[in-house]
């Protein structure tokens, strides 16, 4: 706790304390109030607005302290102030003094609240920021609560300050009067119960709900009102259809079909999708090839004096197939079929909420269903530069049919596809000028760890160009060349074929978005809420062509909720939880992430402190020729809570499972560090990771007492 912190906190407690040890609650009592009363309202007759003044500054104390007594002196300013006045000044003394409370507790307990709890807390975090106004203008006005307890519990809560002030005070308007108004006849009153009858309470209860109750009203209308102008049908052929056989639509009829739904899987093209016909599978496999070769180029590192490869590309590019292949059964509609999924080839339009036609080789078929899902991935985005089409190019879709390598290949693009396809071109001997706009590769990731890859990139006799902008493509003298911008300045590089490697965008047209009405997000993604819903409640959308992210483990992730919420949402639905994503990029050397990076944090404004291990210690690395890299551990300040960790190195995407584990499970380091860790392999670097973290955090006056213990053992 900081010191302004500990200061605040002991002044609130010493005065609350000194409120109990003096009694001072004795004053706030009705018997007191009617034994002074003569002389109170005396004081006011002669004194004003000294009174009205002195009675604001003491309600705000007790209401801002959360001291007892705020009820009484809600009547007693009926009977000093009579109705308006007092209403007036007990209506905007309680609300500052619960702001004040409020701020408070923000002050002193928001940070370490979130700290330990803020995965925990997003989700309650996000509700309140959407319809905090409502919760709190029904606690206000449905007296189940105490005021105090309101005040400080929503100070954790990241509404703002303006909001928690008008609504409390708009809230405990009527409560106010109805307490004012009883104090007018304090003379006839007993005790606080008899104050609110139970049909007054009643009332007001039924104020309190009526804005939450009117909302969801609102909600559901809205939901009926897209559907009006379509016909339901009477009854459903499926359950659910799911529209694409990528990552996402694959799991999400997976998750039907075992679950017992009567699921219809359409893919117009090649079931697997990108993940295995065009991206994860084929790449991975390239890499495989392109690394062995770095491998005997660098036969020396291993002690083998000579070394030579003998290979055509043409051959490294049918393995690559034939890795396809081999994996090819377990997406295929054979394993599916036997899986309980009904699987269509043709290509899928959706018609109506309710209806799906696919035009497939049997002629076209419509398809009736409670639910439906859209898994219809994304496609290589290709930037309109100029000249671009007639020099032509290849994308990650069609690199996969090339047969003769390159001898000079641009690759535009910098991010993790480009770079994992820049290397092994350039390891099979292609001579390969990366060109990237922003200032360094794989922007996404920390300086640093883009300079290790850049450095790697160099190594490997690649061009690396970045700070360029690609402003046009012609040929001169019969060489394809890119004029890019640099510094101001036209750079020209000459070229043989162009690989587009600049992002992805999701696939929103032509099977019926458009006619439906469902809108799409600035990032071109299918608009989904956080059940990744659509505006229509029973269409859904999963993987690529929803977002964020565009990896295979998140669109699998994400069709668990797309799938569950299709089928079960009437019951139970659940938001999509990505508190923990990792993803890797596989360039040699790899680059692994889970959670937040630095840059992240300091974007963010999270408080965070940095641990980091170089690989180039670890025994195993030093053993494998692979002595380089780093893993870097980002905390809680002075805890172990893990906020996020690249690795980077040899294997990092599989060393960085051990973090994405203790993320999930809210394990710190010390449990990493507690943890054996086999020897000698290279997960022991996530182990001395830790250590490094305990090094620092180590108490030196913990150890000063161990050395006086030891000399005092030593007699
Ligand atoms: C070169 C490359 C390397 C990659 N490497 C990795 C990696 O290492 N790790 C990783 O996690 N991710 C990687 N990715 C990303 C990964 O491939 C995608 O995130 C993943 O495939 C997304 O799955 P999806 O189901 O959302 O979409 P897709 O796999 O694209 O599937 C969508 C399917 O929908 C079909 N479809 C579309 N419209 C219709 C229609 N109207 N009717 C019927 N069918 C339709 C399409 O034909 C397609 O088969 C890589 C991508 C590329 C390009």
């Amino acid at each position: 706790m900081t010191k302004s912190r500990l200061a605040l906190l002991v002044a609130i407690v010493a005065l609350v304390a000194a409120f109990f040890a003096l009694d001072l609650g004795r004053f706030f009592s009705l018997e007191f109030f009617r034994s002074q009363q003569a002389a109170i309202t005396g004081f006011h007759a002669a004194h004003p607005w000294q009174t009205a003044a002195a009675f604001f500054a003491l309600y705000v104390a007790v209401t801002g302290l959360s001291l007892p007594g705020a009820a009484i002196m809600t009547l007693v300013a009926g009977a000093i102030f009579g109705l308006l006045w007092g209403t007036v000044i007990v209506s905007f003394a309680s609300t500052i003094g619960a702001t004040l409370a409020f701020l408070a507790s923000r002050f002193l307990f928001r940070d370490g609240i979130q700290r330990k709890f803020g995965d925990k807390l997003r989700a309650i975090d996000a509700g309140m920021e959407k319809e905090g106004a409502f919760y709190l203008f029904t606690l206000r006005l449905v007296p189940v609560f105490p005021f105090f307890v309101i005040n400080l519990v929503m100070g954790l809560t990241p509404m703002k300050a303006r909001t928690f002030y008008w609504v409390s005070q708009v809230g405990m308007l009527l409560g106010t009067i109805a307490y004012v108004n009883a104090g007018t006849q304090i003379g006839r009153i007993e005790s606080l119960k008899g104050i609110l009858s139970p049909s007054l309470l009643l009332s007001f209860a039924a104020l309190g709900v009526l804005p939450l109750v009117a909302k969801k009203i609102v909600d559901l209308l809205r939901a009926r009102k897209v559907y009006a102008r379509w016909p339901k049908p009477a009854r459903f052929d499926r359950n659910m259809i799911v529209i694409g056989a990528g990552s996402a639509g694959l799991v999400s009829a997976y998750i039907a079909a075992a679950v017992k739904a009567k699921v219809t899987l359409i893919e117009k093209h090649r079931m697997g999708g990108d993940c295995l016909n065009t991206g994860c599978v084929p790449s991975k496999a390239l890499i495989r090839s392109a690394k062995l070769l770095s491998q005997i180029h660098h036969a020396q590192r291993y002690g083998i004096r000579k070394a030579q490869a003998e290979f055509d590309f043409a051959d490294l590019m049918e393995r690559v197939q034939r890795v396809v292949s081999a994996i090819e059964p377990h997406d295929s509609a054979q394993r599916y079929t036997g899986l309980g999924v009904e699987c269509i080839q043709g290509e899928a339009k959706i018609t109506s909420p309710w209806s799906v036609e696919v035009k497939g080789a049997q002629g076209t078929q419509t398809l009736t269903t409670r639910a439906i899902v859209i898994a219809a991935g994304a496609s290589p985005f290709v930037p309109p530069v100029p000249g671009i089409e007639e020099v032509g190019y290849v994308t990650s879709d069609t690199i996969w049919g090339l047969r003769a390598l390159p001898r000079r290949l641009l690759v535009l693009g910098g991010g993790p596809i480009g770079c994992e396809l820049t290397q092994c071109f350039a390891r099979f001997g292609s001579k390969v000028t990366q060109v990237e706009m922003l200032p360094r590769l794989m922007v996404r990731e920390d300086p640093e760890i883009s300079a290790l890859v850049m450095q790697s990139f160099r190594d490997d006799g690649i061009d690396v160009r970045v700070g360029h902008k690609a402003r046009q493509f012609v040929v001169e003298n019969g060489e394809k060349t890119l004029i890019a911008e640099h510094d101001g300045k036209d750079v020209r590089i000459g070229f043989d074929l162009l690989l587009c490697a600049v992002g992805r965008v999701a696939n929103t047209s032509g099977y019926g978005l458009e006619e439906l009405g469902i809108g799409t997000t600035r990032q071109r993604t299918v608009e989904t809420n956080e059940f990744l819903e659509t505006i229509y409640p029973n269409i859904f959308a999963c993987g690529d062509v929803a977002g964020p992210f565009q990896f295979t483990h998140t669109a699998a992730h994400q069709a668990w909720y797309a799938a569950v919420n299709a089928l079960f949402g009437k019951l139970k639905k659940f938001r999509a939880d990505y508190s923990v994503i990792p993803w890797a990029t596989f360039t040699d050397p790899e680059v692994a992430r889970v959670g937040l990076n630095e840059t992240e944090a300091k974007d963010k404004g999270i408080a965070y402190e940095v641990t980091t291990y170089g690989i180039d210690d670890l025994d195993r690395a030093i053993a494998d020729s692979a002595a380089h890299g780093v893993v870097k551990v980002l905390t809680v300040p002075g805890r172990d809570r893990i906020l996020g960790v690249t690795i980077v190195g040899e294997h990092a995407g599989d060393l960085i499972i051990e973090y994405i584990g203790a993320m999930k499970h809210g394990i710190g380091l010390n449990k990493i560090l507690g943890t054996i860790h086999i020897y000698p392999t290279l997960a022991e670097a996530n182990k001395y990771a830790a250590g490094n973290w305990k090094k620092a955090h180590v108490s030196r006056r913990t150890l000063q007492c161990l050395e006086r213990y030891h000399a005092w053992m030593r007699g």
